[in-house]
Protein backbone atom coordinates (compact mmCIF):
# COMPACT_ATOMS: atom_id res chain seq x y z
CA UNK A 1 0.00 0.00 0.00
CA UNK A 2 2.63 2.61 0.70
CA UNK A 3 6.57 2.56 -0.30
CA UNK A 4 9.25 2.43 1.60
CA UNK A 5 9.61 4.70 4.41
CA UNK A 6 13.35 5.11 4.45
CA UNK A 7 15.29 5.73 1.67
CA UNK A 8 18.91 7.09 0.44
CA UNK A 9 19.07 10.53 0.40
CA UNK A 10 20.16 11.67 -3.19
CA UNK A 11 23.03 12.45 -5.12
CA UNK A 12 22.61 14.43 -7.86
CA UNK A 13 25.69 14.48 -10.31
CA UNK A 14 23.72 17.54 -11.24
CA UNK A 15 23.75 19.41 -7.85
CA UNK A 16 26.93 20.15 -6.75
CA UNK A 17 26.71 22.44 -3.88
CA UNK A 18 31.09 23.35 -3.93
CA UNK A 19 30.51 26.84 -5.20
CA UNK A 20 28.27 28.13 -2.79
CA UNK A 21 29.87 26.52 0.39
CA UNK A 22 31.26 29.81 1.24
CA UNK A 23 31.97 29.59 4.94
CA UNK A 24 33.83 26.20 6.55
CA UNK A 25 34.49 22.91 5.25
CA UNK A 26 35.16 19.64 7.29
CA UNK A 27 38.78 18.72 7.70
CA UNK A 28 38.88 14.84 8.56
CA UNK A 29 41.87 14.74 10.13
CA UNK A 30 42.41 10.70 10.05
CA UNK A 31 44.16 10.38 13.26
CA UNK A 32 41.88 9.05 15.80
CA UNK A 33 39.06 7.87 13.61
CA UNK A 34 37.54 4.50 14.87
CA UNK A 35 35.10 4.19 12.09
CA UNK A 36 32.07 4.57 13.47
CA UNK A 37 30.29 5.82 10.55
CA UNK A 38 28.35 8.24 12.57
CA UNK A 39 29.58 10.86 9.80
CA UNK A 40 28.43 9.17 7.41
CA UNK A 41 25.29 8.41 8.21
CA UNK A 42 24.50 11.55 9.55
CA UNK A 43 25.11 13.36 6.26
CA UNK A 44 22.58 15.04 4.63
CA UNK A 45 24.50 15.07 1.46
CA UNK A 46 25.59 11.44 1.44
CA UNK A 47 29.00 12.40 0.43
CA UNK A 48 31.27 10.87 3.03
CA UNK A 49 33.14 7.82 2.20
CA UNK A 50 35.01 5.48 4.27
CA UNK A 51 35.36 1.91 5.49
CA UNK A 52 38.44 1.16 7.87
CA UNK A 53 40.35 3.47 10.38
CA UNK A 54 41.23 6.97 10.02
CA UNK A 55 40.40 6.17 6.17
CA UNK A 56 36.93 8.21 6.12
CA UNK A 57 36.97 11.61 3.57
CA UNK A 58 34.45 14.14 1.87
CA UNK A 59 33.31 14.69 -1.77
CA UNK A 60 33.46 18.43 -1.57
CA UNK A 61 31.46 18.72 -4.96
CA UNK A 62 28.42 18.16 -2.78
CA UNK A 63 29.78 18.92 0.62
CA UNK A 64 27.10 22.02 2.05
CA UNK A 65 29.48 22.79 5.22
CA UNK A 66 26.74 22.37 7.67
CA UNK A 67 29.25 20.98 10.14
CA UNK A 68 26.58 18.07 11.38
CA UNK A 69 29.64 15.00 10.64
CA UNK A 70 32.08 17.25 13.25
CA UNK A 71 29.78 17.78 15.78
CA UNK A 72 29.00 13.99 15.60
CA UNK A 73 32.67 12.72 15.75
CA UNK A 74 32.94 11.27 19.62
CA UNK A 75 36.55 11.31 17.93
CA UNK A 76 36.95 15.02 17.57
CA UNK A 77 38.59 14.09 14.48
CA UNK A 78 36.71 16.49 11.70
CA UNK A 79 37.72 19.97 12.42
CA UNK A 80 35.71 22.39 10.28
CA UNK A 81 38.10 24.99 8.82
CA UNK A 82 37.49 28.16 6.79
CA UNK A 83 37.02 27.45 3.15
CA UNK A 84 39.80 29.52 1.75
CA UNK A 85 41.97 27.19 4.03
CA UNK A 86 44.71 25.38 2.55
CA UNK A 87 44.53 22.25 4.94
CA UNK A 88 42.53 20.48 2.59
CA UNK A 89 41.31 20.44 -0.94
S1 LIG B 1 29.68 19.43 6.61
FE1 LIG B 1 27.58 18.59 6.33
S2 LIG B 1 27.40 18.23 4.13
FE2 LIG B 1 29.58 18.46 4.57
S3 LIG B 1 30.35 16.38 4.87
FE3 LIG B 1 29.79 17.20 6.91
S4 LIG B 1 27.67 16.54 7.24
FE4 LIG B 1 28.11 16.32 5.04
S1 LIG C 1 32.38 9.98 13.16
FE1 LIG C 1 34.59 10.31 13.52
S2 LIG C 1 35.31 8.36 14.38
FE2 LIG C 1 33.33 7.96 13.42
S3 LIG C 1 33.83 7.28 11.31
FE3 LIG C 1 33.48 9.50 11.25
S4 LIG C 1 35.54 10.41 11.46
FE4 LIG C 1 35.66 8.27 12.17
Amino acid sequence: MFGPLIVKPAKSKGDKTGSWRIKSKPSFLQKNCIACKLCLLICPENCISGKEKNAFAVDYNFCKGCGLCAIVCLKNDIEMIEEASSKTG
